[in-house]
Order: structure tokens, then sequence, then C-alpha cells
């Protein structure tokens, strides 16, 4: 007998057929001799939707308060899992994250887990319930609901995968598995039939939304193996694991597009040592997360600083640095929106030269202006237009010979 961590996506319970069909899927897996944790999504939209309600009042909402309607989405899910499993005879109870014991810290919205204790899922196991688990949230040491960023429910299938010591970690979502770039842009996108943490968790943090980042981070710190598949038919999906040695010798593995971001330019200030420090001290303590950053050579005593950054974390950014350049004396910032990281991807790197090169040539023949890079081991971004990503996807997708043949 196996223990079996499900975790199905909004698509995938999306309405009341498609809950009865996960719930058909699930009992199979019981009937054949496992058992089964299924961790849910809000329905598709019901978050956006959620998100939009609160800032038609506030466009900066309470963080607290956001986190108490969020969790919404999934509490109604997993009752209507619970239900429709039981209507078609296995027995079947739902818990919310704090139910389930999934702790954790106090930042409201973009909360990290601190310990699961899985409360009475093993009890319920044994007696033969399947257990059905509100992604997406958790509960603080002082009892407030807290969520765990945007795509969440992913981390938190991945994060009791580890805690429940799981056999198989399976994450049922819309596509049938992790392709060579997002299959809605690319259309000669691949299915990659294995891929190593670190390639996946490059792709995620660039913006593949198929994987959230902080689960795929999780995944590898636990040595967590998990599958990507489809919700919708029974195709083999994409193996998530351990880098092994032949994985090097494909040297572009995938492509990823983020169009979630927001350049954020702090001009005219003072070209002296400690001013960096002194911003991005302010940041941090905003818990932003900045990506790329650029500081031009200093003229006249004055110094421009660039960096990117999420369009969630933008406001939070520009109060921060307005309030470093307040504590420095100087600087005015500002923020511009339009662009896109373009990220290729791939262990391959690591031992290939001249991918860079390939790559920015290729934009420069497609017109394609780069305005920011950034470049790690296993990975090459580019800041571009947004009304370009799309085409400058499709392009290098070719060019590195991913397209399916
Ligand atoms: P879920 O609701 O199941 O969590 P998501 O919408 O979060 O699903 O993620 C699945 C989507 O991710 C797909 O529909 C696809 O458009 C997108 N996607 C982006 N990049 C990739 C990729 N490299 N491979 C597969 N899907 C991708
Ligand atoms: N419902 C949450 C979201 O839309 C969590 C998830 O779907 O994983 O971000
Ligand atoms: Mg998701």
């Amino acid at each position: 007998m196996a223990l079996i961590i499900q975790k199905f996506g909004g698509t995938s319970v999306g309405d009341v057929d498609r809950i009865k069909n996960v719930a058909r899927r699930i009992k199979s897996y019981v009937d054949a001799g496992n058992q089964v944790v299924a961790v849910l999504s809000a329905r598709a939209g019901v978050t956006n939707e959620l998100i939009a309600r609160a800032k038609q009042i506030n466009p900066h909402p309470d963080e607290r308060e956001m986190d108490m309607l969020m969790t919404v989405g999934e509490q109604e899910t997993i009752a209507l899992m619970a239900i429709a499993l039981q209507s078609i005879g296995q027995p079947a109870v739902s818990r919310t994250g704090a139910q389930a014991g999934i702790v954790t810290d106090f930042e409201h919205t973009r909360a990290r887990i601190v310990e699961i204790s899985g409360g009475d899922i093993p009890l319920l196991l044994s007696q033969g319930k399947v257990v059905i688990v509100a992604g997406f949230q958790g509960i603080n040491k002082h009892g407030q609901a807290t969520t765990l960023g945007r795509g969440g429910s992913d981390l938190s299938a991945i994060a009791l995968a580890a805690a429940l010591k799981a056999d198989i970690c399976q994450i049922f979502t819309d596509v049938d598995g992790v392709y060579t770039a997002d299959p809605r842009v690319v259309p000669a996108a691949r299915k990659i039939h294995e891929i190593s943490y670190d390639e996946m968790l490059e792709l995620a943090s660039s913006g593949s939304k198929v994987m959230q980042s902080r689960s795929v981070e999780f995944a590898q710190k636990y040595n967590v193996t998990f599958e990507v598949r489809s919700s919708m038919n029974d195709n083999p999906g994409t193996l998530v694991k351990a880098e092994v040695p032949s994985m090097e010798d494909v040297v572009v593995s995938g492509i990823a597009v983020d169009k979630n971001q927001v350049k954020v330019v702090v001009s005219n200030l003072p070209d002296s040592p400690g001013v960096a420090a002194a911003i991005f001290e302010e940041i941090g303590a905003a818990k932003v997360v900045v990506d790329m950053i650029i500081q031009n050579v200093g003229r006249e005593g004055r110094a421009n600083l660039t960096f990117t950054t999420s369009n969630e974390d933008a406001h939070r950014a520009t109060v921060a640095v307005d309030q470093a350049c307040k504590k420095i004396g100087g600087g005015n910032v500002q923020q511009s929106g339009g662009i896109a990281k373009l990220s290729i991807v791939g262990v391959g790197m690591r031992s290939h030269s001249g991918v860079a090169a390939k790559l920015f040539k290729t934009l420069a023949d497609a017109s394609i202006n780069i305005d920011m890079i950034s470049t790690s081991e296993i990975k090459i971004s580019v800041v571009i237009d947004l009304d370009k990503a799309d085409r400058a996807a499709r392009l290098v997708h070719s060019v590195f010979g991913l397209d399916a043949k």
C-alpha cells in the first residue's frame, strides 16, 4: 500500500463536473489499494476575483484581512470534493490548513511554513478515509490564517508529502507536464520527460507558472521527487528530481517568460559609499523580492540605480525606496511597466560556451532591444519590451533546437 499526495489545481476543480471527475480519479487510486491525501486549489479565477473585489474597496488592502478573504476559495473546493467522494461511496473528510497542522511564520500573504504536524491525517487514513486538504493556507502561532504566496497549493502538497513521508507526490494540472516553454505561448513546445530540481526552480522563478518556485525549493531541500501531469487524461507526465549526469547533454532545457515584472528606477542618488546598502536594507526589511539590479557609472557625484521586482511587490518597493531616499537625503523613485523577462535555462550551460552570444544575436536579428541582462550558472535572463516577449520566446525556442519535430 502506497501513500499518495495528489494536488489538483484551479482548472482541475473549476466546476462541479470537474470536481466529480477528480473524485472518481481519487477513488480509483484508493480502489487500487492506496491511501490518498488530496490537496486542492480554489476554483480557477476565484482567488483573483476575491483579490479584485478587495482592491475595489482599497487598492492596498490590509494583508491579514486578505488572508482571511483568500482562504475562502480553497475551503469551498475541499468541502465540495469531500461531498463528491462520499456520494460515490468513498469515505472522505476535508481539513483546512490549520486542521492539517500547517504552521507558518507571521508574513501574511506570503507566509513560510515552519512546521507541519499533519494533525489527525494519519488516523483518518488508517480509518480508510481520503483526506482532502485546503492548499495555499496555513496558520501562524497566534492562530491567524495565513497564505503561502500565489500558486501556493503546490507548496502545501509538497510540504505534506515530506511531512507525511509519502511514497509519491503528484501535481495534477491542466497541461500534460512541464514543457520546454509555456505551450500556450510557444505551440511548438515539447513535453520534458525528466527535469532536475535546479532547472525546474530556475524556470519557476523565471515566471513559468506551472509550479510555484517555493514549492520546488522545498522539494529539493527535502528530496521529494514529484510528478507533474494532467488531471484530464492518463498521459505520463514530467518527473522532477535530483540531477543525473545525462541531463548535462542538453544545453538549454527550457524557456520562461515573466510578464509580471516592474522596473523601479531610483535616480539622482548621491554617488557615495553606503547608498546602495541603505536602499536595499529598506527593501529587504519590507520583504520585497528584488530580481535584477543595475547601477550605472556615477556622474558629477550623482548616480542611478535600477532594479526589477514583481507587480505585487512594486508598491511596497517604492514605499521602501522613498523611505531610504529620505534617510539618505537624495534620490527620486519612479516605477515603469511594459517589460517582460525572458529566460533560458539548462544545466548543460555549465559546460557549454557561446550560449549568451546566441541568445543576444537571435534577439538582435529580430530587432528586439535588450534592456537588462542577468546570468547564473544555469540561466540567462534578459528584460525586453512586453509586446515583443511572445515572439521572442518562439524565436529563441526554435534557435536552441527545442521545437517539436
Ligand atoms: P494549476 O491551477 O493546476 O496550478 P497553473 O495555471 O498554475 O495550474 O499552471 C499551469 C499552466 O502553466 C499551464 O496551463 C501553462 O499555460 C502554464 N505554463 C507556463 N510555463 C509552462 C511550461 N514550461 N510547461 C507547462 N506549462 C506551463
Ligand atoms: N488559489 C491560490 C492561487 O490562485 C493557490 C493556488 O491555486 O495554488 O494563487
Ligand atoms: Mg498553479
